[in-house]
C-alpha cells in the first residue's frame, strides 16, 4: 500500500504492531541512537533472540531518559507492562512469591523495549522447568589490566577444561569487557548441584592456574587477573541473554560466537546496536550446535 502523504506521523506501530513512544528521544547520545531505533534493533534480531529468550524469567535494565541518565534493573512485574509481557509467581529464598516477567514473542520484547528497557538478563532455567537450569555460564570478568587477548585465551581454557569434564560450551561477547562461556545442559541436576559444580570448576581453575585467574569475589585478589564468576549459576542470578543490548557506551551486543570466530574478535563489544544488520548477518550464519548435555558427577 502507498504511504500516506502526511507530515511527520504520530508514534508509528512497529511490525510487530506495538507503538513506540517518543521514537525519537535519543538513548544512546554519544551514537545519537534513539529510541526508534533500538526498537528497530529488537524488531531485526527477535526472532534469533527469542529462542534464548522465550519462556524465561528475565531482569531488565531499563533506562527510560536513556543510558546517560537514571537506570534500574528490575526483576519483578510492576504491573505497568503490556498483556505481552507475562508474570509468573516464584518462590523466593524466604518463602514468599514474588512476580517475575517473562515473554514469548516478539510483541513482548518489544512491549519491554517501549517501557525504555535496554538490556535483557535471563535466569538459567526455563519457567516451565524452573529447579532445573538448562545452561551453565562460566563469565569471565577481566580485571581492567587484562588485556582482551588473554581473556580469549582464558576461554579456550575454560573450553578444554568444560570438554574434559564432560560438556560442550560456546563463547558469548557480552557486549562489555568479558565473555561468557555457556554450555548448555539437559535440565536434570536442580540448582544446589548446578551452582556446586561451578564453584568447584572454579576453584580448581584458580588452584591450577593461579596467576591467570580468580574464583572468590575479593578486589583485592583480582588484580590483572580473570575473576570466574561462577555466582551467575545459582537460583535467581540472570545473564545477560544473547542479542541483547548493553546500556553502556556504544551499545555493545551481547553475541554469540563459535569458538573459531573468537579467534579473530577483537573486543568484548565488538557489535553494536548501530549496525543491526550486521548483528543480524552474523547471528544467520548457521553454527554447529552445541549438544546439551546432563551435568556431570564432578567437574
Ligand atoms: P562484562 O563482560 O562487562 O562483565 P557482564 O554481563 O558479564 O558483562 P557482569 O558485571 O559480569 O556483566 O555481571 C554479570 C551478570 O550479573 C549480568 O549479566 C547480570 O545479569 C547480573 N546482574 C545481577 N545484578 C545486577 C544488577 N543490579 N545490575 C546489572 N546486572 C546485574
Ligand atoms: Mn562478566
Ligand atoms: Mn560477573
Amino acid at each position: 500500500a502507498a504511504k500516506p502523504a502526511k507530515a511527520k506521523p504520530a508514534p508509528a506501530p512497529t511490525p510487530t504492531g506495538v507503538v513506540i513512544s517518543s521514537p525519537d528521544r535519543i538513548v544512546f547520545p554519544e551514537l545519537g541512537l534513539t529510541k526508534g531505533a533500538l526498537a528497530a534493533y529488537y524488531e531485526t534480531v527477535a526472532d534469533v533472540m527469542l529462542p534464548d529468550l522465550g519462556g524465561r524469567a528475565i531482569s531488565l535494565v531499563r533506562c527510560p531518559q536513556g543510558r546517560a541518565k537514571q537506570c534500574f534493573f528490575q526483576k519483578h512485574d510492576s504491573g505497568m507492562f503490556a498483556d505481552s509481557v507475562h508474570s509468573v509467581e516464584i518462590a523466593e529464598s524466604d518463602g514468599k512469591t514474588e512476580p517475575y516477567l517473562y515473554v514469548e514473542d516478539a510483541k513482548g520484547l518489544l512491549a519491554c523495549v517501549q517501557m525504555g528497557t535496554i538490556e535483557f538478563h535471563g535466569w538459567g532455567s526455563r519457567v516451565a522447568d524452573l529447579e532445573r537450569p538448562d545452561r551453565l555460564v562460566i563469565d569471565l570478568d577481566p580485571d581492567e589490566a587484562v588485556n582482551f587477548d588473554v581473556v580469549k585465551l582464558a576461554a579456550v581454557l575454560v573450553r578444554d577444561r568444560l570438554k574434559a569434564a564432560g560438556l560442550d560450551s560456546a563463547p558469548m561477547l557480552t557486549g562489555g569487557k568479558g565473555v561468557h562461556v555457556v554450555a548448555p545442559l539437559t535440565p536434570k541436576a536442580d540448582w544446589p548441584a548446578v551452582k556446586a559444580w561451578a564453584r568447584a570448576f572454579a576453584e580448581s581453575l584458580e588452584a591450577d592456574e593461579p596467576d591467570a585467574f580468580v574464583a572468590n569475589m575479593s578486589k583485592a585478589k583480582r588484580k590483572g587477573r580473570i575473576f570466574v564468576d561462577w555466582l551467575r549459576n545459582q537460583r535467581g542470578a540472570t545473564a545477560v541473554l544473547p542479542f541483547s543490548v548493553r546500556a553502556r557506551e556504544g551499545a555493545g551486543v551481547a553475541v554469540p560466537v563459535t569458538w573459531d570466530e573468537l579467534k579473530s574478535v577483537t573486543a568484548g563489544n565488538a557489535f553494536s546496536a548501530a549496525d543491526p544488520a550486521a548483528v543480524l548477518a552474523h547471528a544467520r550464519i548457521a553454527r554447529p550446535k552445541v549438544k546439551a548435555k546432563v551435568l556431570p558427577s564432578s567437574p
